[in-house]
């Protein structure tokens, strides 16, 4: 029987494997250290879950417009316009099952077969699947670490071909933490105008910000048009198991993933919508606060092991060279992930899961005294490691 070539030129998600080896382990009663999945550990807050107690008992349990609720649309289309300086309307904006199933969609409504689509590396995961599942090809672009993991537009440039259709930006930026600039979005602006490339500019990580500000590409001039921005509540609202994202594009970019959203999943739950709809009056001032405190706690702990990192600016992540320790007991970052899983008791995401080598994923977004204690646990496991040869 046939299998199709785009899904099985994919291989499951490193992100939540590692979490859920880690989760197996935890449940068959092994201590485990959870750095895995980026996930906050806090509950999501009280007003959201009542919100959508409220919308069952008034029964809102029913099929909605596949976009979304009106008003969920308007919020967000207020929420862009406030926070970004963005300014699209509720019918350029679909609600999706997470911010996962917004970039699938965009990627289904704009890529035809063998169509290229720019990845800077390190990545998350899973955009290089998506493209793949949907007859791309990608295309990646290396951020330095020197450079602070922001990539140099002269390289970008060059990685364009007729056959370029797209290209993803995060910002703050899973796995690294950096935080893009004016000055590069305004080049990646010029890149966009000069050969017509849509800019899919993952925002998921707007809200977790420590150093700098959040800039969306879609406020440069000219960009509303070229741009599709994708945002979502589960790391900014603590949502993650609700699944509710969004995103918001042109409008003839809209109006294909609709359709895609009406053969593919009707609409998202509409419990969860109306929940999403309150999470707009709810301050996550004390959340990030929180991963400021823990961020804090993490990379003095990396610092005192002699680490190198470059400090993250937003997310929940540290991505850490290990370089130093491949090559005698363990050849790549997989190998090492999986002993320090198994061996040293802490789950983290190794570099290749994000197309980089050498590197290993720490998520702070769990609780002080987890990250004090796999502080202690990293020391031990890697003061065990046989040398490299030089
Ligand atoms: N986005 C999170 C992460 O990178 C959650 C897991 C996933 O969807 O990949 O860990």
């Amino acid at each position: 029987m046939n299998l199709s070539r785009h899904t099985q030129a994919v291989k499951p998600s490193q992100t939540l494997q590692f979490n859920k080896k880690a989760l197996e382990m935890i449940r068959a009663g092994i201590d485990v250290i959870k750095l895995t999945a980026g996930e906050p550990d806090f509950n999501t807050p009280e007003e959201i879950v009542d919100a959508a107690n409220d919308a069952m008992r008034r029964g809102y349990t029913k099929y909605t417009d596949s976009t979304g609720i009106v008003e969920l649309r308007e919020a967000i289309a207020r929420k862009l316009c406030e926070d970004n300086g963005l300014d699209f309307d509720p019918g350029e904006i679909v609600v999706t099952n997470g911010g996962k199933q917004a970039l699938y969609s965009l990627f289904k409504a704009t890529i035809n077969d063998g169509d290229e689509v720019i990845l800077i590396t390190p990545c998350w995961v899973s955009y290089e699947a998506q493209v793949k599942m949907n007859g791309g090809k990608p295309v990646f672009v290396t951020a330095e670490e020197v450079d602070g993991f922001v990539p140099d537009p002269a390289v970008i440039e060059r990685a364009i071909s007729t056959r370029t259709t797209a290209i993803v930006i995060n910002s703050p930026n899973n796995p690294t933490g950096a935080v893009y600039s004016r000055q590069f979005l305004k080049e990646l602006a010029r890149l966009s105008a000069d050969h017509d490339l849509l800019v899919i500019s993952d925002e998921v990580y707007e809200k977790l910000i420590f150093e700098g500000s959040h800039e969306s590409i879609a406020s440069e001039e000219g960009m509303k048009g070229r741009s599709a921005v994708v945002n979502g509540f589960s790391k900014s609202h603590a949502m993650t198991g609700w699944r509710i994202g969004y995103l918001a594009a042109p409008r003839h970019i809209a109006e294909e993933v609709a359709k895609i959203q009406d053969h593919l999943c009707s609409n998202v739950n509409t419990i969860a919508q109306h929940a999403a709809l309150r999470a707009f009056s709810v301050d996550n001032t004390r959340m990030v606060e929180a991963f400021r405190k823990r961020k804090q706690v993490l990379s003095e702990g990396l610092q005192d092991m002699g680490l190198q990192f470059v400090i993250p600016r937003g997310a929940f992540y540290f991505f850490v060279d290990v370089k130093g320790f491949l090559g005698s007991d363990y050849a790549d970052s997989l190998e090492l992930a999986i002993a320090m899983l198994e061996k040293g008791r802490v789950g983290v995401v190794p570099g290749s899961a994000f197309s980089y080598e050498g590197y290993i994923r720490l998520s702070y977004a769990t609780s002080e005294d987890d990250i004090r204690e796999a502080i202690q646990r990293m020391g031990r496991f890697f003061g065990e490691i046989t040398a490299p040869p030089s």
